[in-house]
C-alpha cells in the first residue's frame, strides 16, 4: 500500500519515498489517517515500528509554513515533547529530513537542556512552525517568556512512558495546563502503566487507538544469545567477536560511565575505532559520537543506558550487553536498538558467574529460552562470589557439540 491513500500531499509522499520508505508501516497507516482527520490519537508502538514518521508526516502537512515576516513572535504551531536530548535531536532530524523538499520549508526548532539557552531563545524569537523539546527546557523557555504555547494546534508526547520514568510528571502537568483547550493531541508510548493511562485520560479527547505492538510482522527480527565468560576476559572476548565476525557497527552497553571510558579505551588500544557515550560527556561530544557512528567513522560505541536512549542507527547489526541491564525492561530497550526498520539484528549478552542468577531472571521475565554458551578460548573459570549468584546449571549449560555452537549462531546471524 502506498502513502497517498492516507491523505498525505504529493510533496510529503515524495518526501517519504526519498527517505527510503517504500510503503507505510502498520503504525503509520493507522496514525497518519487519524491525525489528518483531526482526531486525538493514542499510539501504542514499540521501538522500530516507524512511529516517528507516523506523527512527523501528518504534522508537517498540518502546519502552515509561515514566511519569516508572517510568523508571530515566539509563537509555535506544533510541539513534540520527548524524554531525552538524543531523541529530541533524532526526531528533529526526521522532521527536517522530511521537510527539506517542501515549499516553503517549515521552520523546525529543537530545544533541550544541557546546552546554553540563549541561542535557543534567539531561534524562537521570530516564531517557529514546529518545536521538538525536552520538558525541562521547554518550561525554562516558557519562564523566560521566549515561547508561548497559546497558539499550538498539535501536541505530540513521544515515548510518554519514558517521559514519566524519568521523573517528568510535574513538568508534564505544568505543560498540559499551558496547552490551549482546542489543541489536537497525540500520545505515543511503548507501555501503558497507570501513570501513562492517567496522562492519556487528561490529555486526549475520544482518541483513536493505534496498537501494533504485538503484530507479528512488526516485531523486530533480533537473534538473542548469551555467552558465559569470566569478568576480566570480557573486553578480549568482545574484541575477538568483533574481529572474528567482522561486525561493522557494534553498540556495547556497560553499567557505568567509568566502564564506558575504560572499555572504549582498551578497545582503541587494541586497534578498534571505539568511543564512549555517556551522560557526563558534553552535548557536543555526544552528538559527534552518534554522528560518527551513523556515518561509519567509528565502528564501536560503548554506552551507558542513559546515553543510549533514543539511538537509532539503521543497520546496527549487533548490540552487546557487556554488563547486563538492571531490569528486563532495560533489556528490551537495549536490544531494540538493533533489528530496526525490518532488518535482522543480533543481541549478545555476556554472563559472568556473578551475574548468572540475574541473567536467569531477565530470561524468565522476557520468556526467553537462550542457551548459555562458551566461546572457545574464553571458557569461564570463575565461580560466583555471592551465594545468590549460584544457580543450578542443569539443563542450561552450553555443552559444546550438543547444540548449535555460539559460532554457528553468530555466523548464521551475520550471513
Ligand atoms: P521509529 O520507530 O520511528 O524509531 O523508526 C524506526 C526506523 O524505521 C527508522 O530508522 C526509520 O527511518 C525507519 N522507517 C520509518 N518508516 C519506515 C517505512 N515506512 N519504511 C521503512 N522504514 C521506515
Amino acid at each position: 500500500m502506498p502513502f497517498s491513500p492516507l491523505g498525505l500531499s504529493s510533496a510529503l509522499c515524495a518526501a517519504a519515498h526519498a527517505a527510503g520508505f517504500a510503503a507505510p508501516t502498520p503504525v503509520q497507516q493507522a496514525t497518519i489517517a487519524a491525525v489528518l482527520q483531526g482526531r486525538d490519537v493514542l499510539v501504542r508502538a514499540q521501538t522500530g515500528s516507524g512511529k516517528t514518521a507516523a506523527f512527523a508526516l501528518p504534522l508537517l502537512q498540518q502546519v502552515l509554513p509561515q514566511q519569516a515576516a508572517r510568523r508571530a513572535p515566539r509563537r509555535v504551531q506544533a510541539l513534540v515533547l520527548v524524554p531525552t536530548r538524543e531523541l529530541a535531536a533524532q526526531v528533529g532530524d526526521v522532521l527536517k529530513g522530511l521537510a527539506a523538499g517542501l515549499s516553503p520549508v517549515p521552520k523546525i526548532s529543537v530545544v533541550f537542556g544541557g546546552v546554553s539557552i540563549n541561542p535557543q531563545m534567539m531561534g524562537l524569537r521570530g516564531g517557529t512552525d514546529i518545536v521538538v523539546a525536552t520538558p525541562g527546557r521547554l518550561l525554562d523557555l516558557v519562564d523566560h517568556n521566549a515561547i508561548h504555547l497559546s497558539e499550538l494546534k498539535t501536541v505530540v508526547l513521544d515515548e510518554a512512558d519514558r517521559l514519566l520514568d524519568q521523573g517528568f510528571s510535574e513538568e508534564l502537568a505544568r505543560i498540559v495546563a499551558l496547552l490551549p483547550a482546542q489543541s489536537q493531541n497525540l500520545l505515543c508510548s511503548a507501555t501503558f502503566g497507570p501513570q501513562v493511562s492517567a496522562l492519556a485520560q487528561t490529555l486526549l479527547r475520544d482518541p483513536v487507538r493505534v496498537e501494533v505492538q504485538d503484530a507479528p510482522d512488526t516485531r523486530p527480527d533480533i537473534a538473542q544469545s548469551a555467552i558465559a565468560v569470566d569478568t576480566r576476559a570480557r573486553t578480549q572476548l568482545l574484541r575477538h567477536l568483533i574481529q572474528q565476525y567482522g561486525w561493522s557497527r557494534t553498540l556495547v552497553f556497560v553499567a557505568t560511565k567509568y566502564a564506558a571510558e575504560i572499555v572504549a579505551d582498551k578497545l582503541r588500544k587494541a586497534g578498534l575505532d571505539a568511543e564512549p557515550l555517556h551522560g557526563q560527556l558534553s552535548q557536543g561530544k555526544r552528538s559527534q559520537v552518534l554522528d560518527d557512528f551513523k556515518a561509519s567513522r567509528i565502528s564501536v560505541v560503548v554506552a551507558t543506558d542513559l546515553a543510549a536512549r533514543g539511538i537509532d542507527v539503521v543497520e546496527l547489526p549487533v548490540v552487546v550487553n557487556y554488563d547486563l541491564p538492571r531490569s528486563a525492561d532495560d533489556y528490551t530497550h537495549r536490544i531494540g536498538r538493533t533489528g530496526r526498520a525490518g532488518q535482522a539484528g543480533l543481541a549478545v549478552s555476556f554472563v559472568t558467574a556473578d551475574t548468572e542468577a540475574h541473567w536467569r531472571l531477565i530470561e524468565k521475565r522476557q520468556g526467553l529460552d537462550v542457551v548459555l554458551e562458551a566461546v572457545e578460548g574464553f571458557e569461564p573459570t570463575e565461580v560466583a562470589a555471592s551465594p545468590q549468584a549460584l544457580v543450578d546449571h542443569s539443563g542450561n549449560g552450553g555443552v559444546k557439540g550438543k547444540r548449535p555452537s555460539k559460532k554457528d549462531k553468530l555466523r548464521a546471524a551475520a550471513a
